[in-house]
């Protein structure tokens, strides 16, 4: 595509992974080219301060000057509110809005796979990672999951698949971003901090699909109420679906559902039983959708069975996803630290038939536990609540079930120890964002973890 040739000078806001990766791509295609970040240098860090040195970039730091303006396209950063001055300013000024992903598409030769969805990119994006690498295909996996779509663009010839994780926040910028297949996994309310309303968050997800044609795919979650009824559906499109029951089958003519326990391909000349989800190393209802939207992109590029299989056989997920950890003195313990949100937790809750300690609370981003009251009132026997919110979750719960607040995460996990059965799980899945306690999500796992294995 040649988009890029009508840009001559690129500003990028963001100096963090993404945004240092789309400044070094479009330089090596010879734009001018800008960068600037609010936050100061040590906020940034020393990895990519180095990156942007040494690739020559000019740059600002701890403030966004005029000079931002002095630009044909803005590239944004997935982390960059689009309620920004800086973003507001420049579309006022007429400056072209783009993300990182719709840069990088702009120089892709392969074939993109785009997976979105409020739960199970990263796992799904993996997945579907593992099955084209395990048929021979030279599969690249980037987007949210670590390496920047831009790093590996220059890399890939006719052949490529790109397995892309795609935010709302990278959708939210796009202009001529087309997926040969859109993968919508769910939706339900999350970052609600950063938008308008719920139906802005929906009308931002739905827009993975808007630049395909009769040619792509866009794969759906029949199931999900939301996704299937929108209105805003790109009806041009060919459609997929998956879901939990057979009738799936009367709507599209390609997809995915479970016979009792079986996980079947169905397509317009009959059907493929593929895998008995029993045999998944990944647990619950969450990971056998994951399961399906994975199942129909390789059957899509027309891989056999018995490729498929394999792969869903040894996927032994991501690290902070539902993740065991250990046992001792007959109590499991699970890292689920990615649940970020409430809906997450619902379904790790309906992933345990074993009475439950729940590690919950952290940064709240506007949580509406009566989501999942029912299903704590089934699974969970002791609350213990962590981080800014904690109090939030002692109100909420202490009504219902025992909770415990804690001060740190050693404090969780000892009182979490001393509250739990052999025969019982402790679980840490928090629903909220980290921040106000650990650098990360992945901070707090590995805290949890190590925690939980120094145990005696
Ligand atoms: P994302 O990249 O979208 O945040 P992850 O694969 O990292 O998704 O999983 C995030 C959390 O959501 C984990 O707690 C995981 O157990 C849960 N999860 C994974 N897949 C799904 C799904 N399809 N629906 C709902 N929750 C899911």
């Amino acid at each position: 595509m040649s988009t890029e040739l009508k840009y001559r000078k690129a500003t990028i806001i963001g100096a963090a992974r993404s945004g240092v990766a789309a400044a070094k791509l479009l330089k090596r295609k010879g734009m001018n080219v800008f960068l600037s970040d609010s936050t100061s240098e040590e906020k940034i860090g020393s990895t990519f301060i180095n990156e942007i040195k040494n690739n020559e970039i000019a740059y600002e730091l701890g403030c966004h000057s005029s000079r931002v303006y002095d630009a044909d396209v803005m590239v944004v950063s997935p982390g960059v509110p689009q309620t920004s001055e800086v973003i507001q300013t420049a579309l006022k000024k007429g400056i072209d809005v783009v993300s990182e992903i719709e840069v990088a598409s702009w120089f892709c030769k392969g074939k993109v796979i785009a997976i979105t969805g409020t739960n199970g990119k990263t796992t799904t994006t993996t997945l579907i990672g593992e099955m084209f690498k395990d048929a021979g295909y030279k599969t690249f996996a980037c987007g949210n999951i670590g390496i920047a779509f831009s790093d590996i663009v220059d890399q890939t010839d006719e052949k490529s698949i790109i397995v892309l994780e795609t935010s709302s926040f990278q959708l939210d910028n796009i202009k001529t971003f087309r997926p040969f297949i859109s993968i919508l996994l769910n939706i339900t309310p999350d970052h609600l901090d950063r938008y308008e309303s719920f139906d802005k968050y929906i009308e931002s997800k739905m827009r993975i699909a808007e630049n395909q044609d009769k040619t792509d795919y866009f794969v759906f979650n029949y199931d999900d109420e939301l996704v299937k009824n929108s209105t805003r559906m790109n009806p041009n499109v060919q459609q997929s679906a998956f879901s939990l029951n057979p009738a799936v089958k009367n709507s599209v003519t390609t997809g995915a559902y479970l016979d009792n326990l079986d996980l079947v391909y169905f397509y317009y000349m009959g059907e493929e039983n593929i895998i008995d989800t029993q045999n998944l190393i990944i647990k619950g209802q969450h990971n056998v959708y994951n399961a399906m939207a994975s199942v129909i992109s390789a059957k899509i590029f027309g891989i056999e069975k018995d490729y498929i299989k394999k792969t869903l056989e040894n996927f032994k997920g991501v690290e902070h996803r539902l993740e065991y950890v250990r046992t001792l003195e007959g109590v499991k313990y699970y890292n689920d630290s990615k649940a970020t949100n409430v809906n997450s937790v619902w379904y790790a809750l309906k992933g345990f038939n074993e009475p439950l300690v729940l590690i919950l609370g952290g940064k709240d981003k506007g949580n509406d536990y009566s989501q999942i009251e029912k299903e704590v009132k089934q699974h969970v026997k002791h609350i213990v609540a962590i981080g800014e919110s904690k109090q939030k979750v002692y109100d909420y719960f202490n009504k219902i079930l025992p909770v415990t607040m804690a001060g740190s995460m050693e404090d969780a996990v000892s009182k979490s120890a001393l509250n739990a059965a052999p025969g019982e799980v402790v679980l840490l899945s928090p629903a909220c964002a980290s921040f106000d306690m650990f650098d990360n999500y992945e901070h707090r796992g590995a805290e949890f973890k190590r925690i939980v294995n120094s145990l005696k």
